[in-house]
């Protein structure tokens, strides 16, 4: 067993309240994506003092740390985690609140952040491995692009790591589970957008006009079948339009000349995001066809979907056990459709994407509110959890002592 002398865990929380206080003065500053100066600023201050070897400006506001083990060898691995924030107003009356009007850590990334460094500071401290530790800290994970920045950047030709593995807070689950399971995990994002072009004019004279309106009606509903009528019901996917834009709230009589929709649309396998992207453009345009209106759509992929390599996946659960216990391992864990960055990272090095349960309980103040939510809180309970469980994929996977 490799954590019979020190448990990374328990190494780690004699540090929490060090960590805590670290955490919640990145809550209390968010910084969106590309704009992360001051957390870079106070990772690489903490890398510092630490005496670890790091590179800044990588992707822009990006950080890289190496640390090496009490070994040679060539072998390496990659840990990432995100440290941006989000365009949201942040509610409640905690002490670290945002203090930046319309920004707050809605995603738990300051607790990302927190959980790398701490994890940076024990392999330091410790370098119970042989090889190479890569401690990526990504900017712009929410949809801003910060992963494909760090690749763009020559991250892999710079840090070559072998393998890489990230881990997500989960208020969905509680504190000391960890689900990881092999194939897909977050679903791809796109973003659609959709022009539509009539005649306006008076709303007493309609047959005068070409009302884009009623075109986004027909095409707000249709679009609803693709998912209904031309996806296997085994398959999973969605079709999201979650704005409309059209006329004049002040212009009861006023037929516009434009409307406008956007949405999103999440997908697992890449067959299933081109027959929908091609099924999109066949209903839109013979949609507007037939009321006689022009249409464009614009369908931008964001971000594909994350999957876990299964052999890695399989390695990353075989720890977490070894750390957590088996009863605290969750291998069915259903994917989230929700999309994550981290695949551009996963589609060039093989790896794993764990998630970390944060809740105390249902319904719990601190935890169990979901991402993204107002009142969502980052736990500081699961700090050495995370940070030992990033450690001990280190110890595991770059052994000291080759096994027999
Ligand atoms: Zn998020
Ligand atoms: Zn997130």
């Amino acid at each position: 067993m490799p954590f019979s002398s020190v448990h990374p865990v328990e190494y780690i929380r004699r540090w929490q309240d060090d960590y805590t206080r670290f955490r919640r003065d990145l809550h209390a500053h968010p910084e969106l994506g590309f704009e992360e100066h001051r957390t870079a600023q106070r990772i690489s201050e903490r890398l510092t003092a630490l005496g670890i070897e790091h590179h800044t400006g990588i992707g822009k506001t990006g950080i890289v740390a190496v640390i090496r083990g009490q070994a040679t060898s060539p072998h390496s691995i990659g840990l990432r985690a995100d440290m941006d924030a989000l365009s949201m107003q942040e509610e409640g009356d905690r002490a670290h609140a945002s203090t930046v009007p319309g920004r707050m850590h809605g995603c738990g990334h300051d607790g990302h952040a927190t959980m790398l460094l701490a994890c940076a500071h024990y392999l330091q401290e410790t370098r119970r491995f042989a090889g190479t530790v890569y401690l990526i800290f990504q900017p712009a994970e929410e949809g801003r692009g910060g992963g494909k920045a760090m690749l763009a950047d020559g991250l892999f030709e710079r840090f070559p790591a072998e393998r890489l593995f990230a881990l997500h807070n989960w208020p969905g689950l509680p504190v000391g589970k960890v689900a990881v399971h092999p194939g897909p995990v977050m679903a791809a994002c796109d973003r659609i957008v959709i022009d539509i072009e009539g005649c306006g004019g008076h709303g007493a004279h309609p047959h005068l006009t070409v009302d884009p309106v009623l075109v986004a009606g027909h095409i707000i509903t249709a679009v609803q079948s693709i998912v209904a009528r031309n996806i296997s019901p085994l398959d999973h996917a969605v079709v999201s339009l979650c704005g409309v834009q059209a006329g004049n709230m002040d212009a009861m009589n006023v037929i516009p000349r434009t409307a406008h929709l956007v949405g999103t649309v999440r997908t697992f396998l890449p067959e299933t995001r081109h027959w929908i992207e091609a099924r999109l453009r066949e209903l839109v345009t013979a949609i507007a066809a037939g009321f006689g209106a022009k249409v464009k759509l614009r369908y931008e992929q964001v971000d594909p979907a994350t999957c876990n390599d299964a052999q890695q996946a399989r390695f990353a659960a075989r720890v977490a056990a070894q750390l957590f216990g088996e009863e605290n391992v969750i291998h069915d864990l259903e994917p989230s459709m929700g999309a994550e960055d981290f695949s551009f990272m996963l589609q060039k090095k093989p790896g794993a994407y764990l998630r970390l349960g944060q809740s105390n309980g249902e319904g719990d103040e601190q935890g169990g509110r979901f991402l993204h939510n107002s009142r969502y809180d980052f736990n500081d309970a699961i700090i050495p959890y995370g940070a030992g469980l990033l450690a001990g994929l280190v110890e595991a996977g770059l052994p000291l002592i080759e096994k027999r």
